[in-house]
Order: C-alpha cells, then structure tokens, then sequence
C-alpha cells in the first residue's frame, strides 16, 4: 500500500483511482471484518476513521446497538481539518464498543481479525484502524486513545500509532468515553507519515474548552532523526513483559545506542497503582458520559414501554453491551457517596503522584523507552475475565493519566511472526522530539511488515 506521504503527491485524477483499487483490496480481505461500512464523505485520498467521531451524514455508532440508526448532523473538528488537507473520510472502523477494551472483542460487529494471525485479536480499542493499516487495506487512519487505544491496537498490528499530549488535538465531535483521558491520534505504516496526520488534525479549537491555546509548530517539514537524545529505560517496568516484549526491549536499546543516543536507567512507581487509578476515574467518566444514551435524544429507543422509566431502561438494557454496562455501575458506585471519597478521590490524587514521576524521570531524559503491552497479540477469547484484560493495560494508561504524547512503533517479530511495537514517551507538548526518537528508532530497527 503507498504511503500517506505518496498519496499526497498525486494529483487530483491519480487520487480518483486510488479510492476504487482501495476498494477491491478491501473485498478480497473483507474477513478481517476491520471496516464497519465503507461510507464516503467528500473526494481525496481515502482516511479510515473510528466509528466514534463524527462524519457528517454517517451512520457514527461506537460499534454500539444503542447508537444504531443515529445519524451525525456535523463533522468532528479533525474531520474538518483531514477534509481541508485534502483527504477524504472513508469507511468507519471497527472498534470495542465505546473504545472500551483492549481487543475489539466487545463490537456490536463483531470481531475484527489481526492481520498477522487470524486466531489472534488486533488489539483494542483502535482495532479496526490497526487491522486495516496492518494489512494494507487502509492508507492511514484516525483512532482515539483514552487508555492505551491507538497504542496497543498498533503493537499488535506491526503498524505505527501515536496519541498526542492531552489538549493537542480537539475532542470536539469525538464520542467521550473518559473526557480528561480521550484524545485523537494517527495511526499509520511509518513514523513519518504518522507526524504528517498528526500535524493535519492538531492546534487549537475554542470549541473545546480542554484544548490547549499554546503554540504550535507542525512536526513533519522539521523531522530531525540525527538528533542526540537522551532516553530513559525503566528497569522494573519490564521485568514483568514476556520474554518476547523483553527482547524486543533490549533490541531497541541496542539500536538506540548505536544511533548515538544516551540511555539512562530509571526506576518507576510503576504499574498497578496506574490500572486502577485509570480504572476508577475512566469509569467514572464513562458513566456520566454515557448517561447521554437514554432512547431520547439518540439512536435506538426501545419499544412498547409503559411510562419514561422503562423507556430509559429498557433501551439501556438492550442498547448496550456487558462490558460498557459493568464500567456504568462501576464508575456509578465509585462516584456514589460514602465511596467518592475512598474511591474517586483517592484516584485523583495518585493520579497526580503519576504524573510528578513522570515529570521526575522527564528532569534528566528526553523520552522514555517502555513497552506498549505485556505480550504480543493474544488469542481470542484469552482473557475473558474482565480484570485480567484490565491489568493487560498496564503499560498505556498511566501516560494518559499524566496527559502526556507517546509514539508506539513496531520493533521486532517473534518466531510465529507476529509484530512486537514499543512507545516512546515525551514532555507535554513536545511532539517534535516524540516524533525525533521515533523516527531515528525506526531507521535503526530496521522493521519491515
Ligand atoms: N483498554 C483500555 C480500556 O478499556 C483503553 C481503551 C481506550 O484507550 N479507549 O479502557
């Protein structure tokens, strides 16, 4: 598949073509179940967007039941700016309904298949975008990461995905799962094209009263992979990876040297205390976010109902799936008094010790090397209790705690091939060096789908 790169260069005629060979690529590997629909929006080169920010005129559901029949009446402020870029909408992505969970297992749709083994999950939630790219059915994509989402679902497809310094990108349009944890990202075959996306849909929006008014110089024209940059390693980190992550690890720390860079060791609080300060505050989000789909103002509304309280639960009941039902009552009960304090609070304020340590390690490094996930792609149906998928989440959440930019690339294939990826972790707002390091890693590696 040509890169986002090259598809920019070709004229206005070269791209008509670009759509309809796209399409029959798509046809012959359509039990990968990666595209929900092939909806259109506009003529350019063809983006692949998830199924929760909005396309005017699209059927924009979530992979959700309850969103069925609900139509977008305006485009998302990065639809906008992909539109104005040139580039095109094209087909909605499989996702886990909501962007809750780390599989695509929980889609209204259906499963969606990673490319590299059709036994194995592409990861989640951005599991459509990365399957899509993963195989050469897509060009690029949009994917949203609220707790690892772009991340994980990249590992595990062998592509690249990054999600911004919280702010960076406008929400607006985008369907709210955990509002102070959401953001959208690129998800694409190479570094490089990953930073021309990233600058499309970036920069200020005052229609999101969270995005960040700062400066903003575009990344791409000033990519600088020569750069000597100093990256911290985080020992006890990976102590707990599979062997294969390991290797990887230590993979990329050998080609980061040999590149001139400077590694520094590093220990961090680590691990568990960010899965469930993650888990209660992205929870508690949701519920109210969620509260929104009462069969009213939205989609679905269920039938033969005797007065408006069975309306409401009756539609919820039917409209969403088990997992987004357990994060409601989850987030509902550590909101609720008498637990808001032992609960979302106490969250809230480990929440902060997260990103002073961040900060801490960011005083002497540049960007910090870790894993994406504790093992390569997963087979279906692997974990399904619920808390074991939760600490599988383990690596990505706590730079969304501290709302911090993080690349994911691929680094290494295990003997079964499938693709190991691992992020880069910078200082709010400082893609460029996020994207710096990426790129001089990519060269070094040498990683080839
Ligand atoms: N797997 C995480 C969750 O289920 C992250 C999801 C996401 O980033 N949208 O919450």
């Amino acid at each position: 598949m040509m890169t986002l790169k090259e598809a920019l260069g070709l004229s206005a005629e070269e791209r008509k073509g670009l759509k309809e060979a796209l399409k029959e690529k798509i046809e012959a590997k359509k039990e990968l179940n990666a595209y929900i629909a092939l909806d259109e929006a506009g003529e350019g080169v063809p983006l692949l967007i998830k199924d929760n920010i909005q396309v005017k005129g699209w059927n924009v559901t979530a992979a959700s039941n309850i969103l069925q029949g609900y139509v977008a009446p305006y485009d998302a402020t990065v639809i906008e700016k992909v539109k104005a870029a040139g580039l095109a909408p094209f087909g909605r992505a499989n996702m886990d309904e909501f962007a809750m969970g780390s599989s695509t297992e929980t889609s209204f749709y259906g499963k969606t298949l990673n490319p590299h083994d059709p036994q194995r999950v592409p990861g989640g939630s951005s599991g459509g975008s990365a399957a899509a790219v993963g195989a050469g059915v897509a060009i690029a994509a949009l994917g949203s990461d609220t707790g690892g989402s772009i991340r994980q679902p990249a590992a595990f497809c062998g592509i690249v995905g990054m999600k911004p310094t919280y702010g960076r990108v406008s929400r607006w349009g985008l369907g709210a799962y955990s509002s102070s944890l959401d953001q959208i990202g690129p998800m694409t075959q190479n570094v490089e094209d990953a930073a021309i996306l990233y600058d499309i849909i970036s920069g200020h929006d005052h229609r999101d009263s969270t995005s960040a008014d700062v400066d903003y110089t575009p990344v791409a024209p000033n990519l600088n992979p020569g750069r000597k940059l100093t990256i911290a390693v985080v020992d006890n980190y990976v102590k707990d990876a599979s062997p294969e992550v390991q290797k990887a690890y230590d993979k990329a720390i050998e080609a980061l040297k040999s590149e001139g860079h400077t590694i520094v060791h590093k220990e961090m609080m680590g691990a568990k205390y960010d899965i469930a300060a993650y888990y209660i505050i992205a929870t508690a989000e949701a519920s109210a976010n969620l509260s929104r789909y009462d069969g009213i103002r939205y989609g679905n509304r269920a039938k033969d109902v005797k007065d408006l309280k069975e309306l409401y639960i009756k539609t919820r009941s039917e409209g969403f799936g088990e997992e987004v039902k357990r994060r409601i009552l989850l987030g509902s009960f550590v909101l609720s008094s008498g637990y808001y304090d032992a609960y979302y609070l106490k969250a809230q304020k480990v929440r902060h010790l997260i990103k002073d340590e961040f900060e801490a390690v960011f005083e002497e490094a540049d960007l910090i090397l870790s894993p994406v996930a504790p093992t390569p792609a997963f087979k279906f149906g692997e974990m399904a209790d619920p808390l074991q998928m939760y600490l599988s989440d383990v690596y990505t959440v706590g730079v969304n705690l501290a709302g911090l930019p993080a690349i994911s690339l691929p680094i290494d294939k295990t003997d079964d091939g499938l693709p190991v990826g691992l992020q880069l972790i910078g200082r709010h707002f400082d893609e460029q060096t996020v994207f710096d390091g990426a790129m001089s890693l990519e060269k070094a590696v040498g990683y080839s789908k």
